[in-house]
């Protein structure tokens, strides 16, 4: 306590008390935060562990981010590109990146008439795709070779060639059957088993005395 000069007297015990109590007080308010509860993170871990299993987790990521590759031979490409658009916003479902090379790309829609002669290129496209990787088929071409099924150069479903996951049937389907096609896609890649089975434990044999 600083000596007040022009004071004529020296302070009493209860200023001096009541002066030390002042700094004890505002030491007390200035003073950091005490030193967290130790089993405090118990708490956090109940609001941030979520269990599930590795086949959703995974399957969850597969089926958010789906990528095409271009295959559209023939006219249900533009209800594809429509469905692309802002107005059906396909992206929504995350698979707005339309890959120009197979490789970076794990679906293909088929979308349009394939002739015999083009067969070959559309299965060495899905040949490039890496593993895991879906179909779908859009469009009455891309089931059974719709109205041209009957010609001689037109092949009778994409199916002949690549497996098919899912069919949007419609000449042309409209997007919104294609994000319904999304959709059912999605449904079926949440169901897929990813993780492979273990070996059965064998339990040895124990030798009788
Ligand atoms: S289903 Fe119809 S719209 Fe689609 S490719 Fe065939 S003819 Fe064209």
């Amino acid at each position: 306590m600083e000596i007040d000069k022009d004071k004529p007297y020296i302070y009493s015990d209860v200023e001096l008390d009541s002066h030390e109590g002042r700094i004890i007080e505002d030491t007390k308010a200035a003073g950091i935060e005490s030193i967290p509860d130790p089993d405090g993170w118990l708490e956090e871990t109940r609001r941030n562990i979520l269990l599930t299993s590795v086949d959703a987790v995974i399957n969850w990521a597969r089926r958010s981010s789906l990528w095409p590759a271009i295959c559209f031979p023939a006219c249900c490409a533009f209800e594809f590109i429509a469905a692309e658009g802002p107005r059906f916003d396909l992206s929504r479902f995350g698979m707005e990146i339309l890959r120009a090379s197979p490789r970076q790309a794990d679906l293909m829609i088929t979308a349009g008439t394939l002739t015999w002669k083009m067969a070959p290129n559309v299965r060495r496209i899905y040949d490039q795709m890496p593993e895991p990787k879906w179909v779908i088929a859009m469009g009455a071409c891309g089931i059974s070779g719709g109205i041209f099924r009957s010609s001689y150069a037109v092949v009778p479903g994409y199916n002949k060639i690549v497996p098919v996951d899912v069919y949007v049937p419609g000449c042309p389907p409209r997007p919104e059957a294609l994000i319904y096609a999304v959709q059912m896609l999605q449904k079926k890649i949440a169901k897929e088993h990813v993780v492979p089975d273990l070996p059965k434990f064998k339990m040895p044999e124990i030798p009788r005395l």
